[in-house]
């Protein structure tokens, strides 16, 4: 089944939800108008349509491989690169000073979500190259940005992430990597960097690598570690390509899913070591990192979203065409399994959550480009709080959905979804990826107990349940049974979560362990309850339409009743949450070790 952009939600969630219109007063946005979205996501779909989406099944069955230390990728994959920065895809928004379209994230992150639902394995690429293009913007010497930005900016050279090493995963405290200092200011790079995705492959002429490592003298820990540009070819001062440096891919993974994408094991060093120069300060490498781990865990967020999109259009087609049993209420034969109560809730299921975390990505979009554009330095400064409170959620919620998600696509499809024909197999795979790279669901959720809520004592979390609460009042004041039960699910779940901060908040110190052994389902919870508010907030707004009779009725109409599921099957599983985080450790971490 072909992708189609599912283009009037995710204009509806621009225009509606995200608030486009404050994002398009904001100074430097003057472009950003409702017409340029509009067509920027027109263009963006057909290209996806066109080139992308239909490379994914085949590069599934036929991954990149690697031989005399050349990565070949999937067939069709280089040319719809070369295809992808030509139309300048990869610019789109980064600054105009470097080639870029200069438009704000939130017009990019519909094109994300489009560029991932045409094929994960080929969008990564481009979203390794966003982070290292933000990382050079907020930590690169002019230097720097001169030589790399251009052709970051334009996707004539990626960029790759280059943290994980054997013994340095989640703990990057780790990371054994060194960086010798020379005497013309460069330092030489010695060690092993594992499952480095795009680490070698044969898009471009060349590829930029940001590698964290540690100088002779640093300290141990993370306040140790430097972050380098190490480029696999050197670049000479004119800006053409010099020697070949020495960093190699010495062997590419095997995996479950994103098949096509390469996922490297680089050798820094072995033969002399590979040039590199430092990015900033020496030893705040980790905080530089973070800038571009914070861009790309908002991109993994929305790789979840556009592939459970591309897991729903493939289900509902199946659904539609796949003949079995007759109807309950009687049919002369067997009938469409849509047709099917079961199917229907699996295919609802799938519906709602993947609506419901794109509202809340494209909201979260908005805030990011109010908190860095806003003109007054105080709601700049309130809004970051906001989005950095989301950005694990938008992450650990989203790609977590996913994965219930493409398994109910699976479910949907019966034994054709358990064999690799239909495609459904390949989505679920997929998506396992997206809870571990990036930082895994249990890490987003460190970082939103630790910096996101326990450093405020919970502030910015209780503000965003206070708004939930003024939107429950809208619904309560509204007529209907649909805005009934959505009102009374959003207002149990609203305290559930307040209950949940309380307790997060309360117990941090006295009893750490407690808290963290509910960290994921604390995550779980807050992206029920603020993608639930956000599908309130939809319901409203499509009533305020049916009420005026305004634009597509069934549109409309649909966006209620979905909401009204999300309310009654999905924002309901808010109390269990709350129950299982506020019984706290006894369950979790009573049985010793050795019991295991
Ligand atoms: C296909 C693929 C592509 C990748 N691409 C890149 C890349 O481009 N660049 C790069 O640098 N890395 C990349 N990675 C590495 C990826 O980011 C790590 O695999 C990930 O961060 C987890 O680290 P780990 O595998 O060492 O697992 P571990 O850190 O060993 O974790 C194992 C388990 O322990 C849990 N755990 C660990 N510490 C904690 C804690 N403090 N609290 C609670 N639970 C904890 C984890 O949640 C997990 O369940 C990639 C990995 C894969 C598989």
């Amino acid at each position: 089944m072909p992708y189609q952009a599912p283009l009037k939600d995710m204009l509806f969630v621009m225009n509606e939800l995200a608030d486009l219109a404050a994002v398009n007063a904001l100074p430097g946005n003057e472009d950003a108008t409702p017409d340029t979205a509009e067509a920027v996501l027109e263009e963006n779909a057909k290209f996806v349509a066109n080139v992308v989406a239909p490379l994914n099944h085949a590069s599934d069955k036929e991954p990149s491989y690697l031989a005399d230390g050349k990565v070949t990728t999937s067939k069709g994959f280089k040319e719809a690169f070369t295809a992808y920065a030509e139309a300048g895809w990869q610019g789109v928004q980064h600054p105009v000073e470097f080639g870029g379209q200069g438009l704000p994230k939130l017009l990019a992150t519909p094109c994300i979500e489009m560029l991932n639902a045409g094929s994960i394995s080929f969008a990564l690429c481009s979203l390794l190259s966003d982070g290292a293009i933000e990382a050079l913007l907020t930590a690169g010497s002019d230097a720097q940005k001169a030589t790399y930005l251009e052709k970051l900016v334009s996707g004539q050279w990626t960029g790759t992430m280059n943290l994980t090493e054997p013994q340095a995963g989640s703990d990057l405290a780790a990371v054994r990597t060194r960086a010798v200092p020379q005497e013309d200011g460069t330092y030489k790079i010695f060690g092993t960097k594992i499952f480095i995705t795009y680490g070698e492959h044969d898009f471009t002429e060349n590829i930029v690598h940001l590698v964290l490592a540690r100088t002779p003298d640093a300290p141990a820990g993370v306040k140790g570690i430097s972050l380098f540009i190490v480029p696999k070819f050197l670049v000479n001062a004119d800006g053409t390509l010099g020697a070949r440096n020495d960093a190699h891919c010495v062997s590419l993974e095997h995996k479950l899913g994103i098949k096509a994408s390469p996922t490297a094991v680089l050798q820094f060093g072995d033969n002399g070591g590979a040039i590199g120069t430092l990015v900033g300060e020496e030893n705040r490498g980790l905080e530089y990192m973070f800038i571009m781990m914070n861009a790309a865990r908002f991109g993994v967020g929305m790789q979840g979203i556009g592939l459970a999109e591309r897991a729903y259009q493939k289900a509902v087609t199946f659904a539609k065409d796949r003949v079995q049993s007759r109807d309950l209420a009687g049919s002369a034969g067997p009938v469409a399994i849509i047709h099917h109560p079961d199917v229907r809730r699996l295919l609802m299921n799938m519906r709602s959550q993947t609506e419901a975390a794109r509202a809340l990505a494209y909201v979260g979009a908005g805030l990011s480009d109010i908190a860095h554009n806003h003109a007054d330095a105080e709601v700049r400064k309130s809004t970051l709080a906001v989005y950095e409170y989301l950005v694990p959620i938008i992450k650990g919620w989203s790609t977590e959905m996913s994965q219930d998600v493409t398994r109910d696509g699976v479910q949907v499809h019966g034994g054709m979804g358990f064999i690799e024909e239909t495609g459904a197999a390949q989505h679920y795979r997929d998506a396992k990826i997206l809870t571990i790279y990036e930082g895994t669901t249990a890490i987003q959720a460190n970082d939103l107990v630790g910096r996101k809520t326990v450093r405020d004592g919970g502030a910015v979390a209780k503000n965003l349940i206070a708004q939930v609460r003024a939107t429950a009042a809208e619904l309560a004041a509204r007529e209907g049974a649909d805005f009934k039960a959505i009102e009374a699910q959003l207002s149990a779940a609203s305290a559930d979560l307040e209950a949940v901060v309380d307790f997060v908040v309360a117990n941090v110190k006295s009893d750490i362990k407690s808290v963290f052994a509910g960290s994921v389902l604390y995550l779980k919870l807050a992206g029920l309850v603020l993608g639930g508010w956000q599908m309130a907030r939809a319901a409203l707004i499509a009533q305020q339409k049916l009420d005026a009779a305004e634009g597509d009725t069934a549109f409309y109409s649909a966006k209620i009743v979905t909401a009204r599921f999300f309310a009654d099957h999905i924002l309901s599983q808010a109390s269990s949450l709350r129950s299982a985080i506020v019984a706290g450790s006894s369950g979790v971490l009573a049985l010793d070790v050795e019991q295991f």
